[in-house]
């Protein structure tokens, strides 16, 4: 990873990160296609992007709105991009027009100004709740499961938003049993919501970055996180 980064050690990352999934998709019984590889390209330049583009990434995140629309507005391959950052309500209309998805949703007021940004600009926003498992204080994310269902409830009613799943960070620590347990509470909480909502079309379950991504694989993840293992480390 010391090594200089190009379109073709990024190629060579994804590929060990691929496999590394397919093995922990193959612990758990699970298919392996039904799990997204999303790059992480925050505090990286649009150079980077450029080569995860042309080595075949085509889902990316950032978690800072101003850093993203420097970089993204330049891009002229088309890409899904996912905001993982908290949102402020006063980014929201920047939001509306370059992100696909905003997996950081913690709050009913900053659900219902993106969405009235996106009722003005005339699209649809899919969203993921973000949900604090980790409990640690540092983290966003609701922490209180009453919380999160009534603000479920609220958002459902705003028509330009659309919500589809589950974000966490799991928590800071080398303990693999915590790590685990963490992601099991959040797929514990994606199910129930599915069943308790099967209006929704609620199929997104994000968790899992460069550190613990083979138990998020094997505690139920459909979409991977990985900044570090795609691009090496961050200033
Ligand atoms: C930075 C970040 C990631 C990627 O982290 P790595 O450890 O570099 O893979 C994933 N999710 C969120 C929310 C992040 O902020």
């Amino acid at each position: 990873m010391s090594d200089k980064v190009s379109t073709e050690t990024i190629g060579k990352n994804l590929s060990i990160i691929r496999e590394k999934v397919a093995e922990a998709a193959g612990r758990a019984g699970r298919n392996v296609n039904e799990i997204r590889v999303m790059a992480v390209t925050k505090t990286f330049p649009l150079d980077y992007v450029k080569m995860a583009v042309d080595a075949g990434i085509g889902l990316f995140g950032e978690n800072r709105v101003n850093e993203a629309f420097e970089k993204y507005i330049l891009l002229k391959h088309p890409v899904e991009l996912h905001l993982i950052g908290h949102l402020q309500r006063n980014k929201a209309r920047t939001v509306a027009r370059i992100f696909n998805c905003v997996q950081s949703i913690d709050k009913f007021e900053t659900a219902e100004a993106l969405n009235r940004k996106c009722e003005s600009i005339g699209r649809t926003m899919d969203i993921l709740f973000e949900i604090n498992t980790s409990g640690e204080d540092s983290k966003h994310g609701f922490r209180n499961e009453d919380d999160y269902f009534a603000c479920l409830e609220r958002v459902m009613d705003l028509k330009n938003l659309k919500i589809r799943g589950l974000m966490t960070v799991g928590p800071l620590t080398d303990d693999k049993k915590r790590i685990r347990e963490s992601f099991r509470s959040l797929k514990n909480l994606y199910e129930r919501t599915r069943e308790r909502y099967r209006e929704l079309e609620f199929d997104i379950l994000s968790m899992g970055m460069s550190g613990d991504y083979p138990i998020a694989v094997e505690e139920g993840s459909n979409l991977i996180r990985i900044g570090t293992a795609i691009f090496g480390k961050r200033q």
